[in-house]
């Protein structure tokens, strides 16, 4: 990569953001299509974020992406969010047009493209969604926009998100054609029921993942059915225990690990009006 003196800066905030693929995506695709662009991490810190927004607004940048803990706490310093980003109530990509940052989040797009990928339609039946944090708001929100019918988000009652997960019902009602409800995680006969209903089961809590790999957030495995696709958030282990249980039971299923990748894809796009050569970058990066 070389760098000149029209090279133009982009990357990524917040803290930690060393371990992040993103950098090794977003460069190898300006490479690819020999754009003279650059992603960077800059950990926030205890930094000042309004300062740190400010200063990439000035600097010409073509915008950045925003990760934890900063993808609220940046909402107020942004020119313009989109409909999807204000009702998820986070951001994770800002584009810095000639000085006006716009706030799009790309997480929820992620997920509907990599679904997609999968052979699955959104359209086609109800969906259940377990959890009510920050990728569960995205995935949320979007599938709501791209067209399921009805959802029902499950949460612990008694766990933090549980109030998300009621604003976000509500604010799906209210502003897209999706019915959404919001049930008690730790009530077998709710999830079995929902189940029961749904074509399209989604963990989107942290129950599963690394080094906790042999936890699953299904206690009872008596609602898989095997018309259900079920998809894991988690990227690591690429195939989780709820993954590995589901197909025993004749399930189709699909892995996080493309959601991270068609998000990056989609704020590729939003920066430079390009199309991330995806088969290329998965290889590279994903493999
Ligand atoms: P988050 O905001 O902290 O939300 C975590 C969710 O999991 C909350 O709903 C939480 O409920 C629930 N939860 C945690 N421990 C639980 C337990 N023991 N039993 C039941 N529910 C539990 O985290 P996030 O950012 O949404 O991430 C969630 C998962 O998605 C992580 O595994 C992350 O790696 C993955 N993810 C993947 C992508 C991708 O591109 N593939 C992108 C983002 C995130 P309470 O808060 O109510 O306890």
């Amino acid at each position: 990569m070389e760098i000149s003196g029209h090279t133009r800066l982009g990357g990524l905030l917040g803290s930690p953001v060393a371990h992040s693929i993103s950098p090794a995506m977003q460069n190898a695709a300006f490479q690819m299509l020999g754009l003279d662009f650059v992603y960077l991490c800059f950990d926030t810190g205890k930094a000042d974020l309004s300062t740190i927004v400010e200063a990439l607004r000035e600097m010409n940048t073509y915008g950045f992406n925003v990760t934890m803990p900063d993808k609220q706490q940046i909402m107020p310093y942004l020119d313009e969010i989109t409909d999807a980003a204000r009702l998820i109530g986070a951001v994770n990509t800002v584009k810095n047009e000639d000085g006006r940052l716009i706030g799009y989040n790309t997480d929820g797009l992620g997920f509907t493209r990599s679904l997609k990928d999968c052979g699955y339609d959104l359209g086609c039946g109800e969906m259940t969604l377990l959890g009510a944090g920050g990728a569960a708001s995205s995935i949320a929100v979007q599938s709501a926009m791209d067209g399921v019918p009805a959802l029902h988000i499950l949460n612990r009652r008694s766990g933090k998100s549980y109030p998300n997960a009621e604003r976000l019902a509500a604010a799906i009602s209210r502003e897209t054609p999706c019915r959404a409800e919001v049930l008690d995680l730790d009530d077998p006969a709710a999830l079995c029921s929902c189940l029961s209903r749904s074509s399209l089961l989604v963990n989107a809590t942290n129950v599963g993942m690394e080094p906790q790999a042999d936890a699953t957030p299904l206690k009872d495995l008596a609602g898989l059915h095997s018309d259900l696709f079920v998809y894991d958030c988690i990227y690591h282990p690429k195939k989780t225990r709820l993954l590995k249980e589901a197909e025993e039971r004749g399930c189709r299923t699909g892995s996080g690990l493309y959601m991270l990748l068609y998000q990056g894809a989609e704020a590729f796009t939003i920066w430079t009006g390009q199309k991330m050569p995806v088969d290329e970058i998965r290889r590279l990066c994903f493999s």
